[in-house]
Order: C-alpha cells, then sequence, then structure tokens
C-alpha cells in the first residue's frame, strides 16, 4: 500500500536529487560566468559543437524562416523542443535557454531513478542511485551547462520507458500501456536512431513474460502496445493507433481478442519493415556515418573522416569505467550490486539493453558509456543500502549508507569541479562571425573547416559547405583543397565548390531520384574530363569558372593552425587511385625551448637560427625564409621576412604574439591558410580582406 508518507518521501527525495544534481551543474556556470572569453552578449556560450546546430535550427523556428538548402535543422525535434521551450519563457533570451536546459532536463533523470526503486519498496537506493547517475562523468560531460545536443533526453527517456515497463508489470494498471506507447512514440521523435534500443526492450520484456509470467493476458496487450507504437510508420499514425488500440484495451470484452490483436500487430510491424533495421543497426550506431555509398559514376577514392575521430577509436577499461561510475572500484562493485540486484529483482533484468549498450563503449568508443551510468547507478546503490540494512541500529543504518554514498560521489563531484570545460568558440572568435553577419548575405557562403560549420551558421548565418554532420571524404575534399593550395587554384575551387554545391541542390529539387556524385566529380565532368587530377591540374590554367551567383567568404581562424596536416590529408591524395600523394611538412611546435642560437622544437628538431638551418632526425635542412610576425595594439600584423637561402627547402614562422613557431616547407608556405591568415600576403585579384584579428581573419572572395 502505498501511504501519504511515501508520496512525501518521494517528492522530497526528487526534489533533493534533482537541487543536487543541479546545483553541481551550475559550478561551471559560477566558475565562467564573469569571464569575458567566453561570454556572448553577457551570456555564457555554448559548450560543444553540435550544440551550435541545435541553436540555428531554433533561430530559424523562432524567426520564422530560413533558407533553401542553408541546412538549419529546423525539422529536428532537438530544435522545434528548444524553439519551444524559449517561446514558453519570452523573459529569458534563447542564448540563456539553450545554456540551461541541458542542465535542467538531464537532471530530471533523477524522476524515473526514484520512482523505480519507489517500486522495489526501496526509497534509499533510489536516492542514492539518483544522486550518483545525475553527476557521473560521462552523463555530466554531456550533459553539462551549455551542452545542447539529445543527450540531454537520450538516457532520460529510455530510463522513463523501464519505469512504465516495471511498474506496467508489476501493478497491471492499464495506465502504463498508454504511457509505455507515449514513451516510445516520444523517444522515436527525440532521437530516430533509439529504435534499436526500443527494440531490444521489446525482446526482453517479450523473453521476460514467456518465460515467467505467460498466463497474464495484461502482458500481451503491453508487447502489442510496444509493436504499434514502435511500428514503421508516421508519428501521427502511431499515435492514433496507440490511442485507439488501448481504448480497446480498456474494454474488458476486447480481452479474449488480445492474442489475435498481438499477431496481426506484430505482422504488420514485420510488413511495415520493423525488423529490417535490426540487421543494420548496430552498425549505425558504432559508425554515425556509414560507409560511403556505391559508387557508380568515376568511383573516386576519399579520405574518410572516421580515420580521424578521437570518439570513435577504442578505450582502455580504467577509462571506460571512470567515466560509468566516476572510479574503477566503484564500477566493479557497481557490477556485483546490479547482479545481486537482478538475483533478487528479475524485473530489473529490463534495465539490460541499457548496460549492454554502455559495454558497446569498449569497442565503438567513447559516447555510449552514458547509457550504462544509471543502471550501475542504481546497482551500487543497491548494495549500499542492503549493507545498510544489515547494520544493528537505525544509527548505524543511516551512517553507513551515508559513508558508502558519500564515498561513491566524491570522485565524480570532484570531476564536476575541476572539468574547466571551455566553450568552443571564443568571444574574440565569435566578434569576427558577429562582423560577418552584418556584410553577408544569408544566401551567402563561408568557406572553412567543417569543425567550424555549425557555429559559422549560427553566428553569421551564412551557408557552409561542411559541417558537423556533413564532413564525409567527399564533402571535405574541395575545402581541404582550398584551404591548403596555393591562393589562385584555391580561389578557382573555392567558388567551384560552392557553385557546384548549389548546383547539386537545384538539380536535386528538379528531379529527387538523380544521382550525384561527389562536386569534384560533377566539376571534372562538367569541363569534359575523366579524370580528376586532369581537372585539377587545369586550374592552373585559365579555364572558364561558373558564373557567380553569390559571394563567397573564408573564414581562417588562428586555431587552424594545429590541425592544418589533418586538413590537408583529405586533399592529399589521388582521388582516381587512392593513393596517397606527399603531404607537406607543416609542423606547429606546440611549446619551444631556445638556447641561445638553437630553437628545440621537438626532441628531434632543431632549429639552428646561427646556421640558418633546420636539424631534423639529425639531417640539416637549408631554411628559405625565417618570417616573424607579431600583431601591434590596435591587431596590425607587422612581419619581417629574412631570406636565408633562396634554394632552401624549408621555413620557419615565429608567430610571436601567440609565441608559437611553425616550421613548414616551400609548399605548406604558399598555401592558402599561410598565406592569407599567418602572412596576409593575398592576391588582391583574388581577395578582399574584411576582418583581420590574431584570432580569425576573413577575407572576400574576389572571382
Ligand atoms: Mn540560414
Amino acid at each position: 500500500m502505498i501511504t501519504s508518507i511515501d508520496i512525501k518521501k518521494t517528492l522530497l527525495y526528487i526534489f533533493l536529487a534533482f537541487i543536487f544534481s543541479f546545483a553541481l551543474r551550475l559550478t561551471w556556470y559560477y566558475t565562467f560566468n564573469t569571464y569575458e572569453p567566453f561570454l556572448h552578449n553577457g551570456t555564457l556560450m555554448l559548450t560543444t559543437n553540435d550544440s551550435y546546430y541545435w541553436a540555428e535550427g531554433a533561430r530559424d523556428l523562432l524567426a520564422g524562416f530560413h533558407q533553401d538548402n542553408d541546412l538549419s535543422p529546423v525539422h529536428r525535434s532537438t530544435a522545434i523542443f528548444t524553439a519551444f521551450v524559449a517561446q514558453l519563457m519570452p523573459f529569458f533570451s534563447l542564448e540563456s535557454v539553450m545554456l540551461f536546459l541541458p542542465a535542467l532536463l538531464s537532471s530530471l533523470i533523477v524522476v524515473p531513478i526514484i520512482l523505480i526503486a519507489r517500486s522495489l519498496q526501496n526509497l534509499e537506493m533510489g536516492l542514492i542511485a539518483a544522486l550518483l547517475a545525475s553527476i557521473a562523468n560521462s552523463y555530466y560531460n554531456r550533459t553539462m551547462m551549455g551542452y545542447l545536443d539529445t543527450d540531454m533526453l537520450n538516457i532520460l527517456l529510455p530510463v522513463l520507458l523501464i519505469w512504465s515497463l516495471v511498474l506496467a508489470i508489476r501493478t497491471n494498471h492499464n495506465r502504463y500501456l498508454i504511457i509505455t506507447a507515449i514513451e516510445i512514440i516520444a523517444y522515436r521523435w527525440w532521437y530516430p536512431q533509439s529504435y534499436s534500443l526500443e527494440f531490444a526492450f521489446f525482446a526482453l520484456l517479450l523473453f521476460y513474460v514467456l518465460v515467467w509470467d505467460r498466463k497474464n493476458l495484461f502482458n500481451y496487450k503491453l508487447l502489442a502496445m510496444m509493436v504499434v507504437a514502435m511500428m514503421g510508420a508516421d508519428i501521427y499514425i502511431r499515435s492514433i493507433a496507440s490511442v485507439a488500440l488501448f481504448i480497446l484495451f480498456l474494454d474488458r470484452r476486447s480481452d479474449r481478442f488480445t492474442p489475435h490483436i498481438l499477431g496481426v500487430s506484430v505482422l504488420v510491424f514485420i510488413l511495415l519493415g520493423g525488423i529490417n533495421p535490426i540487421l543494420h543497426q548496430l552498425n549505425n550506431y558504432v559508425f554515425r556515418d556509414s560507409v560511403a555509398k556505391a559508387q557508380d559514376g568515376m568511383g573516386l577514392h576519399f579520405f574518410e573522416v572516421m580515420q580521424t575521430i578521437k570518439e570513435a577509436g577504442k578505450i582502455p577499461f580504467e577509462a571506460f569505467a571512470t567515466r560509468i561510475s566516476g572510479h574503477t572500484i566503484t564500477f566493479i562493485v557497481s557490477l556485483i550490486g546490479y547482479a545481486y540486484l537482478l538475483y533478487r529483482h528479475r524485473i530489473i533484468l529490463l534495465t539490460l539493453p541499457l548496460l549492454g549498450l554502455g559495454f558497446l563503449a569498449l569497442s565503438g568508443g567513447l559516447r555510449f558509456t552514458i547509457y550504462a551510468v544509471p543502471v550501475l547507478a542504481i546497482g551500487v546503490a543497491f548494495l549500499i543500502t542492503e549493507i545498510a540494512r544489515k547494520m544493528p541500529t537505525p544509527r548505524l543504518k543511516f551512517l553507513s549508507a551515508t559513508l558508502l554514498a558519500l564515498l561513491v560521489l566524491l570522485p565524480n563531484i570532484t570531476h564536476i569541479v575541476d572539468y574547466k570545460a571551455p566553450v568552443v568558440f571564443a568571444q574574440s572568435e565569435v566578434s569576427v562571425l558577429d562582423n560577418l553577419k552584418e556584410i553577408a548575405d544569408r544566401e551567402d557562403y563561408a568557406v572553412a573547416w567543417w569543425d567550424y560549420g555549425y557555429p559559422i551558421r549560427y553566428f553569421s548565418d551564412v551557408k557552409t559547405l561542411i559541417d558537423g554532420g556533413k564532413h564525409s571524404g567527399h564533402h571535405n575534399f574541395g575545402t581541404s583543397f582550398v584551404l591548403t593550395s596555393p591562393q589562385e587554384v584555391a580561389a578557382k575551387m573555392a567558388r567551384l565548390d560552392v557553385e557546384f554545391t548549389e548546383r547539386g541542390f537545384k538539380l536535386k529539387e528538379q528531379d529527387k531520384n538523380i544521382t550525384l556524385h561527389s562536386t569534384i566529380e560533377e566539376m571534372t565532368k562538367f569541363y569534359g574530363l575523366n579524370d580528376t587530377n586532369d581537372f585539377l591540374t587545369s586550374l592552373q590554367t585559365d579555364i572558364e569558372l561558373p558564373k557567380k551567383s553569390r559571394d563567397i567568404y573564408l573564414y581562417l581562424p588562428y586555431r587552424m593552425l594545429d590541425i592544418y596536416p589533418t586538413i590537408e590529408a583529405f586533399s592529399a591524395l589521388d582521388l582516381m587511385s587512392g593513393k596517397s600523394l606527399k603531404r607537406s611538412l607543416f609542423y606547429a611546435a606546440p611549446t619551444y625551448r631556445q638556447e641561445e642560437h638553437l630553437v628545440r622544437l621537438s626532441s628531434s628538431i632543431t632549429f639552428d637560427m646561427k646556421q640558418g638551418v633546420v636539424v631534423m632526425n639529425g639531417k640539416a635542412i637549408k631554411v628559405r625564409n625565417f618570417t616573424r610576425t607579431r600583431y601591434t595594439e590596435d591587431g596590425k600584423l607587422v612581419k619581417e621576412v629574412d631570406t636565408i637561402s633562396q634554394d632552401g627547402e624549408v621555413n620557419i614562422i615565429y608567430m610571436a604574439s601567440q609565441n608559437r613557431f611553425v616550421l613548414l616547407d616551400n609548399r605548406a608556405y604558399n598555401s592558402l591558410y599561410v598565406k592569407l591568415f599567418i602572412l596576409e600576403e593575398y592576391d588582391t585579384n583574388l581577395f578582399e580582406s574584411v576582418t583581420l584579428t590574431p584570432s580569425a581573419k576573413v577575407f572576400k572572395l574576389k572571382i
């Protein structure tokens, strides 16, 4: 029986855990909310690149317009939801809503955790688990302030689903039928990739019912509701069908048809292709950008971005355990507690899909650890309450539970206090983008590396070629080529890539089924060639460029210095054969040490200023230019170029204002990025400077 004390205690625990979770997230806010470089219009900026994607969509939804093919996610749930919340809160700016929303929504995870524990008559377990789950390392990292991304509900929604399934099985109340359906529909709306997890819940529930609770008709109603809510149909159809089925189930006369209803539902589910995605889904989870489509056309080879994303790599066990539970020992103890809890409460089996997905992290990358967090938090919390229960006096019970809970929480709290995550774009960069917004038209393009795509679109509201979601090898090729090639061919490629990207959109609008290849392939064919190498060579001649449809700006930030070699990799390959071409030498030393005339750039690279050579792995190479740059008080670049040897093969640039040495060969020295950003030696026939600051520069393309 549920008593009123029980309800009050539940609410109190939920309140306490929520405040705890939210307050800890505020520590980041109070650390930085007066730190000028992190502020934009007086508000702290966002903490993950992807958040600017949703921010762009929310901004456009609130404005009520956006441009064709600007890739703004106005139809995506996270943007819609953010805009909706912002509209409910007219006294808060969109920026503040986006900053606080992840911290508030993710803290709601405490609600289903405490409710699940309540149904197991162990509220204290719920409180301890909620405290831990809401702040454990990986959950915190991906739901901190400003981390506006799907993660803010991605864990909460399946835990809510577990709660309603547990309650449905344990109480057989009809209301949990419709609640389960609503949750599945909401979860799918929020995160379409949730499908395989829903399916795992369904399969596990089916297993549970068949093994332990076969005779109970209610269970088959629950399974039917799940199948209908999961069907491969439009969200409206699934909603209407779920409500209709629920109404049908409320009528006891339908009971004898329940098996038939379930049978028909499963049949429709399969006919609508319900099983198909499961077979391939795992791959999609592991490789967000699935393998490139079948290559008809010229069968070009591109450099794949997954080769450069750290997140997708394997992680060591200790990092894995720490991210889930805050400490390896806690993690192991949690597993023991979880096993014990399973033994005591079979129904907890329903949490297995989340735990399994969490373990995918061991092979699939860090981002999956977050799924195991609430499950293992419940595991360790159960163990703690069991130990406390064995204590002889109430006082000792309370003390032991409190002490153990603190012990488990402490590493996670320390992590939060120490985790000084920066905002993704600093004020100095954003002011350059604010300025670009003033002068550029919304149909204009900003050409920049994909890492900067979303923030550029949010702050400047221009179009981009590549971004955090559009960065396959073939998308990146053109931009990589532009940034790392000599100015003239780079300028032509920038114009071509933009015009051919827009041409692709137009052709797709005219004929949905048209097969379009990479822009580089389309360009090659357009100029009547069938070898991309011939086409790229022809860029050095006086080819006729397509008609200019809009302005193009180049966004070149200082921070690109450190990823130049990675960027180059995307165009330093023979697209016809897939063979890598010789990469240029480009080394931006993170630090250096000077001993009189010797500058040590790394353990194997020394710049000898007296001799004018660079010694690399014991081999001396003549230096052509030794260039020193610095910025004056008012931000003007001043430069001294010393030509040491006309036939030198390498160059040294010392950027005094940033105190950085760059070692680079002649090819890299002549690249667009180096000439325009570092040296400001731009061809005035091709480019016009728009904004020149030490942190980022914008140039307008003249051709
Ligand atoms: Mn736009």
